[in-house]
């Protein structure tokens, strides 16, 4: 699932996918940059992710992609639909907004609690 996490300007943040803001980590000036977003936690974790093993870091994505979908889950059951072809415009945008939060969210905390990812 990783991409390159080291794009020549800031695009995504190399933790939880958000747009990046021009911040970012390199051990040197010259070496390749992992971008990040604004969020405390995503810069904590830059130098982190930037070491981290691309194996390694792939199977946390996974299960941070797992847990988003598990939230997602949940907040289907709360509104008691399954279907999704019968969600409102609304519904929708906040299924896939928990989608998305869901899996930064988790990639921090599996990150910053130190996860086994498996
Ligand atoms: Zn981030």
């Amino acid at each position: 699932m990783t991409t390159s996490r080291f794009d020549p300007e800031p695009v995504c943040c190399g933790v939880c996918k958000r747009l990046a803001h021009g911040i970012g980590y390199a051990p040197k000036q010259g070496k390749p940059v992992l971008w990040l977003c604004t969020n405390v936690d995503c810069i904590a974790l830059g130098e982190t992710v930037f070491k981290m093993a691309p194996k390694t870091l792939s199977a946390h994505e996974l299960m941070a992609l797992d847990d988003a979908g598990g939230k997602a889950g949940a907040y289907l059951e709360g509104i008691g639909k399954f279907d999704l072809t019968t969600l409102s415009a609304t519904e929708w945008m906040e299924f896939l907004r928990t989608v998305l939060n869901g899996y930064g969210e988790s990639m921090r905390e599996r990150l910053l609690n130190h996860k086994a990812p498996f």
